[in-house]
């Protein structure tokens, strides 16, 4: 988070400015909260330019319950598969929800290990114009691999997970009919997940959807259906007013998270494949870049001395292990140099060392 934003919140939690509570004790109900829910709605609308016919949600249940409340809505009942992209780890999970709610066909690329995304040649003639609509995720937090463009055709509905890379930079809402994101990475804490919801979809809800898992609700109650988590929204507006006052806007947000990956993977390819990168070049994520050490010893000790040096969350996710480094929005570039100075240190240390080890792996080899 911003420490501008943690300074704020740690306020709110002995008194809300004027409101003489905290912030842990005030009521949903609360005009004081519902201005705090119409500045974060109006915020995202003025950082995206989202026009009146999409409806700004914020939900509980995180990116997982969108991973059925999508399919609910748009999949029950059809005889023509989804369209969804396998791309990773995350997509692999929303690929599971959506196949207890109705046919799914996966699109997928050559790669093996999910070191690559699927290019649009690719996936041309796999698309299908008869799909009730086409889900991906446009930045695989595990693999770190994103997508520099927008998948599928303008034929096709569109439903995307920007998870965590949503508010990192542009994008234009009136390619997709659904996006959600979960707020635990650029936007705030865990606990409130943001869906964006073009207005007609509301009209295929069916009648005897659970009343939390129906967006109409959430839509006419303006998110407070029951009740919200106030704090981690609360949050996630100070979050927002940051990007749009401080930072400028998703332009400017971008051109930052451009420069801090640059730096990242800069020392990445300058290692020589000491620090060996995860994600094919084109499709490396500007958020997360998850890269191996030449062994899993090296890896361990670089995780500790990292932490150390005050570098902290470094592990990579424990379906692949490695090293993940996490570029968030709030993380600042100094602290991207910090790492690559890190990272450059720790391999004069020990690059002699991983050298010997494979030139002696090589001669048992032989
Ligand atoms: N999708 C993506 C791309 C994610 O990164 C995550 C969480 N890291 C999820 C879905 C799941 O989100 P949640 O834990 O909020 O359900």
């Amino acid at each position: 988070m911003p420490e501008s934003v943690l300074r704020e919140a740690s306020q709110a939690v002995t008194e809300v400015a004027g409101e003489g509570v905290s912030i842990l004790g005030i009521s949903h109900r609360s005009s004081w909260f519902r201005n705090v829910l119409d500045e974060a709605e109006e915020n995202i609308r003025g950082l995206l330019s989202i026009p009146p016919e999409y409806r700004i949600m914020f939900l509980q249940g995180g990116a997982t319950l969108q991973f059925s409340m999508v399919p609910m809505t748009l999949l029950r009942g059809r005889s023509d598969p989804a369209e969804y992209l396998h791309t990773g780890y995350w997509s692999g999970k929303s690929i599971t929800e959506a196949r207890r709610e109705g046919p799914v066909r996966i699109l997928k690329g050559s790669s093996l290990n999910f070191g690559a995304l699927p290019s649009a040649s690719e996936l041309e003639s796999q698309h299908h114009q008869n799909a009730p609509y086409l889900h991906y995720v446009s930045n695989e937090t595990v693999e770190g691999l994103q997508f520099h463009r927008t998948v599928g055709r303008d034929d096709v509905m569109r439903v995307c997970d920007m998870s965590s890379d949503f508010l990192s930079r542009p994008f234009d809402i009136n390619k997709y009919v659904i996006v959600y994101a979960h707020a635990q990475k650029n936007l705030g804490p865990a606990g409130v997940t943001v869906v964006i919801l073009r207005e007609d979809i509301l009209s295929r809800v069916s009648d005897d959807m659970p009343a939390m898992l129906d967006y109409r609700e959430h839509a006419n109650m303006r998110s407070v259906y029951n009740t919200p988590p106030v704090f981690a929204i609360y949050i996630t507006m100070l979050v927002l007013r940051w990007l749009r006052k401080e930072i400028g806007g998703l332009e400017a947000m971008d051109a930052m998270n451009q420069a801090k990956a640059a730096a990242l993977y800069s020392a990445l390819d300058a290692s020589q494949n000491f620090y060996r990168g995860h994600a094919a070049v084109r499709d490396r994520s500007l958020m997360n870049a998850a890269f191996r050490l030449p062994t899993v010893r090296l890896e361990q000790s670089f995780l500790e001395q990292a932490k150390n040096h005050g570098l902290y969350g470094l592990e990579g996710h424990r379906s692949i292990g490695g090293i993940r480094a996490s570029l968030y929005n709030a993380v600042t570039i100094e602290a991207v140099m910090n790492l690559c100075a890190f990272m450059e240190n720790f391999q004069q240390q020990h690059g002699r060392e991983s050298e010997l080890n494979e030139s002696a792996s090589m001669k048992a080899a032989l």
